[in-house]
């Protein structure tokens, strides 16, 4: 069976490889090399369906080059990663949804938007609400917070993103 490959995005810093390695191998590594962009690979259950995940966890150095084009185009689904403590992190989403919507050409692909390091009270300059509202502008797709070092909302998050690529693909063949 194929692989669904699925793409974390998001500013430097947010916990993108914290939230996939605590995804894909469950611990939670506090510092992770932010240079190293590496693709990891999970098999899942999903209603009990096998599912191979072949995951891209970017470091955001390619920004506007080639690669990111090319593995954006291969992207089935993408984990677009902020943090509640980083309100630029959330600002460069936007930029980079419309990037993904360009290169993919269509204005409906798979994606989970993520809040994460929500364990960080005193530090949050984001609320839950103005994720929302984010979510909400852009045609109600999926938001989540999430805490890599709680393991909070982890493996939600990618479930979903899963589903949305299984709803996409059947209504593509039918
Ligand atoms: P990346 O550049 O997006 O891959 O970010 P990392 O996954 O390397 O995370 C950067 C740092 O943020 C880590 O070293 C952790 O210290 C911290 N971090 C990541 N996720 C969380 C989280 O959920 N909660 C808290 N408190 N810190 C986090
Ligand atoms: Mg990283």
């Amino acid at each position: 069976m194929r692989d669904y490959k699925l793409v974390v995005l998001g500013a430097g810093g947010v916990g993108k490889s914290c939230l996939t390695v605590q995804f894909v191998q469950g611990i939670y590594l506090d510092s992770y090399d932010p240079t190293i962009e590496d693709s990891y690979r999970k098999t899942i259950e999903i209603d009990n369906k096998v599912f191979d995940l072949e995951i891209l966890d970017t470091a955001g150095i390619a920004q506007f080059t080639a690669m990111r084009e090319l593995y954006i185009k291969s992207g089935m689904g993408f984990l677009l990663v902020y943090s509640v403590t980083d309100q630029q992190s959330l600002d460069e989403l936007i930029a980079l949804r419309e990037q993904v919507l360009r290169i993919k050409d269509t204005d409906r692909v798979p994606m989970v938007l993520v809040g994460n390091k929500a364990d960080l009270t005193d530090d949050r300059v984001i609320s839950v609400e103005d994720g929302i509202a984010v979510s909400s502008k852009w045609g109600k797709v999926p938001f989540y917070e999430t805490s890599a070092l709680l393991r909070s909302n982890v493996d939600e998050v990618f479930i979903d993103l899963v589903r949305q690529i299984i709803r996409n693909e059947m209504e593509n063949v039918a």
